[in-house]
């Protein structure tokens, strides 16, 4: 019987859930168009949407709200923060920003122009959007085993070298502004990169003079899983690996929704001075002054206190056997996932799960309906829906490699018997799947458009 270390904390503050009835469920989901980014979270009973700004925040991080400082230029906040990104990721500057998206439009408006490429394993939704809207095309090279979602590759992240090398001799490094990797892989099923592989990919953007940028969202889950899976990393702290991964790169973007445990906050860190400099005055213009880059001072030191609590070994050892005891027992129901499981959600190959169901109808945004319909659980399409893009380049619709159902998993905020309900919701689900329908668009945005889209199914 599958179990995970309990929960190192106990509850001091609850937030009541309650689920609504099947046929308000189906009331509430048709008038969104059966997006459920559009129903209210009051009718939602276990929200799996997404793991970012949902998580529980930590006495001490509360306790570090009420100090936070206020002042618009100087905040004792800021210097706070300032000297927990030195001590963990080593760089010389960053810039506050109020979310992730934030710091990528920051870096993407100083550095890509029309018709440049930026290579990563893959790019997340909203960096994809952000490269593409300023006219840069998102290149994805993970390793091959990335596609396959029952290989058990122990770094499915991984982005592929000699496919990075082909890219930039092919394109040509003046084309390449920056180079990234995303770690952990969020729209790869949240896989971890291996140090290795961070080394190997640093010396090939380096060697032609690209930068190199990490999106960090979750690099505190991506350390832990270098500890228990890389050879010689077992005895380094999650700390140590964290320095020894930010000392391969030249900057980073963050969204501290994720690993640094808050409800918002966000960063761009760097090396370079001139680019420091020219995000400050991009900062101003878009976020606020770079004190405090559009949040406010406790939000700060609630990052502060943050970034530190999710590094902690005993917290990543619960997140990660949390993940994971939901993914064993979704698999021991029949339920076709990503193997192994990532860090901080589980992803549904929806294609195996709804086989009769094609591309072009989105069997990953029917699975998410049918969650919503079945039990009130509210998880995200990561397919066609989300990722299906025209080529800037050849015009080509290019497809993701997979149509995943996502279910992000809150941090510090649902027990197993939350989960134990999933579960049983998922195999209730595949019991009846051969009755679910496709779905098409009556509405659809130009980007992003997962977020605002409206469907009907297909009959
Ligand atoms: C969440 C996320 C982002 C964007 O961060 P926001 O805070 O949502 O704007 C970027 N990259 C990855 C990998 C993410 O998971």
């Amino acid at each position: 019987m599958a179990s995970y270390p309990p929960e190192p904390f106990r509850i001091k503050v609850i937030e009541k859930i309650r689920q609504i009835s099947p046929s308000k469920r189906k009331l509430a989901l048709q008038g969104t168009g059966y997006n459920v980014f559009g129903l209210r979270s009051d009718e939602v009973y276990i929200d799996l949407l997404t793991d970012s700004g949902t998580g529980a925040m930590s006495d001490h991080q509360w306790a570090a709200i009420m100090e936070g400082d206020e002042s618009y230029a100087g905040a004792r906040s800021f210097y706070h923060l300032q000297e927990v990104i030195k001590d963990i990721f080593g760089f010389h500057y960053f810039v506050p920003a109020h979310q992730g998206r934030a710091a990528e439009n920051i870096l993407c408006s100083l550095l890509v122009q029309p018709g440049d490429s930026i290579p990563s394993n893959m790019h997340f939704d909203t960096t994809q959007a952000n490269i593409l809207a300023r006219g840069g095309r998102p290149v994805d090279l993970a390793i091959d085993e990335a596609s396959d979602p029952t290989n058990h590759h122990p770094f499915k992240g991984n982005l592929d070298p000699i496919k990075l090398e082909h890219f930039i001799q092919d394109t040509g490094p003046e084309k390449i502004p920056f180079g990234m990797v995303t770690i952990t892989n969020n729209s790869g099923g949240g896989q971890p990169v291996s140090l290795e592989n961070l080394r190997q990919v640093s010396r090939i953007y380096h060697q032609y003079a690209i930068p190199f940028f990490i999106d960090a969202c979750r690099y505190a889950e991506n350390a832990y899983f270098i500890k228990i899976r890389e050879p010689g990393c077992a005895d380094k702290s999650t700390q140590q690996i964290a320095r020894d991964m930010f000392a391969l790169v030249d900057g980073a973007t963050m969204s501290a929704k994720k690993d640094a445990l808050v409800n918002i906050g966000g960063f761009l860190a760097m090396n370079d001075e001139d680019l420091y400099h020219r995000a400050c005055n991009e900062l101003i213009l878009r976020e606020g002054f770079p004190t405090y880059g559009g949040l406010a001072g406790r939000d700060l030191d609630a990052i502060a206190v943050g970034l530190r609590e999710g590094l902690n070994e005993t917290y990543l050892a619960y997140r990660i056997g949390q993940t994971a005891y939901l993914a064993e027992r979704l698999m021991e129901h029949g339920i076709p996932i990503i193997e192994p499981a990532g860090g901080h959600a589980i992803y549904i190959d929806a294609s195996s799960f709804l086989p009769h169901i094609p591309r072009d109808q989105f069997p990953g945004q029917s699975l998410a309906v049918e969650f919503y319909l079945e039990g009130g659980i509210r998880a995200v399409e990561l397919g066609s829906v989300a990722f299906a893009h025209t080529d800037p380049k050849t015009g080509e619709m290019v497809y993701p490699p997979l149509e995943l159902v996502r279910l992000a998993i809150p941090r510090r905020t649902y027990t197993q018997a939350h989960l134990d309900y999933v579960i049983d919701v998922a195999s209730r689900i595949l019991d009846r799947r051969d009755s679910i329908p496709g779905y098409r668009f009556t509405y659809a945005s130009e980007l992003l458009r997962h977020f605002t889209a409206r469907f009907e199914p297909v009959s």
